[in-house]
């Protein structure tokens, strides 16, 4: 299984990764996750990264590249892979491929999870995370079982900095800028499946699983 999943910050792309690493054993590799991890590393990485993050902009193209470039060569990426969150330019999409055509590895199915945008907004300012364990959860849509404390394994449940109003707002306006012509580029090569995101997690699973296995 070697896929990328597309769509606008909130459209559930990390929910849905997840969801999918577990049905079909392959590593979600997710630039948003490895970014935030090195910004609480703070490695000189994490450090670049954070100024861009916390404005609501993409970190240079250069940067996720590498990372995404390191990630696929190691072992575990041989059976697989999830794209998270990259591409998410034309120029990281051309590298992705120039990339998989060096590990002589086959083209990714891409699937684009379609989500209206004030859908979008009321996921994200609702969202909260586990940093300790990335689980998911939602104020009102899927709350914990004890408030701010994460059900899987009791780490303290944070609201992402980007998760704010005004940086959402930018967020999806650079989507639509620079990652939205990602689905033609991707229709134009016949690898593109577009999914109604809206629904329950799983309802979104059951249409995310045959859009890859059709
Ligand atoms: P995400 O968790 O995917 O919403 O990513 C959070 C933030 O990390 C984004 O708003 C960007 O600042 C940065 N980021 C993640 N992936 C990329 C990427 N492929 N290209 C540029 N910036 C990225």
């Amino acid at each position: 299984m070697q896929a990328i999943l597309l769509g606008p910050p909130g459209a559930g792309k990390g929910t849905q990764a997840k969801m999918l690493t577990e049905r079909y054993g392959v590593p979600q590799v997710s630039t948003g996750d490895i970014l935030r991890a090195a910004v609480a590393a703070g490695t000189p990485l994490g450090k670049e990264a954070k100024t861009y993050m916390d404005r609501g902009a993409l970190v240079p193209d250069e940067v996720v590249i590498g990372i995404v470039r390191d990630r696929l060569g190691e072992p575990d990426c041989r059976k697989g892979y999830l794209l998270d969150g990259f591409p998410r330019t034309v120029a990281q999409a051309e590298a992705l491929n120039r990339m998989l055509k060096k590990l002589g590895a086959p083209l990714p199915r891409v699937v684009s999870l379609e989500v209206g945008e004030e859908e979008l907004v009321k996921r994200l300012s609702g969202r909260r995370t586990c940093p300790a364990c990335g689980e998911p959860f939602h104020v009102e849509s899927h709350p914990p079982r004890v408030e701010g404390i994460c059900d899987k394994c009791g780490g303290h449940l944070i609201q992402r900095e980007d998760d704010r109003e005004e940086t959402i707002r930018r967020r999806l306006q650079v989507y639509r800028k620079e990652t939205e012509p990602l689905i033609g580029y991707y229709q134009n090569q016949g690898l593109l499946k577009t999914v109604n995101g809206l629904g329950e997690a799983g309802e979104v699973f059951a249409r995310v699983s045959r859009a890859l296995e059709g």
